[in-house]
């Protein structure tokens, strides 16, 4: 325990406030209100207060993620700052099911040519944050919302409507709900041509 007004406590909320959007820096959603150690202090006690070991997290990852102690890299979370060109690559994608109504899930699907390590480094990610579980939720308004908009479109331009959206979010995050979810609904002829008519429920 750090005590309050301590130098310590300064470069915990200093490093607190780096978080980009105040966001979990692990699934991009919950609010960062904790530091969580990248590997467990338990294990690593030396790392606990590297700067580098500490990343901005919600409680929810920070609990999934708890005191495990990874023994090889397969088995480690993806570092939001040090995996360098893992986030290059479009690993988390959206399932569009339907007819008769639109119904979304999210994956971690890694790429085939994404190297084998980064590859199971993605599904441990996905899987310890129980990430299908916090973006599958967030579908609904945005599909009720989305739905109101294509509405008012020639439906000729939807397909490109929902490309542009996207390659917006994807300048955000490429793994982010958003990119997934939109690059799922412009592949989706289905969606683009009827499935926007129907109520998301
Ligand atoms: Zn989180």
């Amino acid at each position: 325990m750090v005590p309050k007004r301590s130098s310590g406590r300064d470069f915990y909320d200093q490093l607190l406030s780096e978080a980009p959007d105040g966001r979990c820096a692990l699934c991009g959603q919950g609010l960062a209100d904790t530091l969580d150690h990248q590997l467990p202090k338990t294990a690593y006690p030396l790392l606990a207060v590297t700067p580098a070991n500490l990343v901005p997290t919600c409680r929810d990852c920070n609990f999934y993620k708890g005191e495990q102690a990874p023994a090889t890299a397969e088995e480690q979370t993806l570092h939001p700052y040090f995996d360098g060109h893992v986030h290059d690559y479009v690993w988390l994608t959206a399932r569009i099911a339907g007819p008769p109504e639109p119904a979304i899930s999210f994956h971690a699907t890694p790429p085939p040519d994404m190297p084998p390590v980064w590859a199971a480094r993605v599904l441990r990610h996905f899987t310890t944050l129980k990430l299908a579980r916090l973006y599958n939720p967030q579908a609904g308004p945005e599909l009720r919302s989305l739905s109101r908009s294509l509405h008012r479109l020639p439906p000729k331009e939807i397909p490109e409507h929902l490309r542009e959206r996207a390659a917006d979010w994807a300048e955000e995050n490429p793994n982010c709900w958003q990119a997934a979810l939109y690059r799922g609904l412009a592949e989706s002829t289905w969606y683009a041509e009827e499935g926007y008519k129907e109520p998301w429920h």
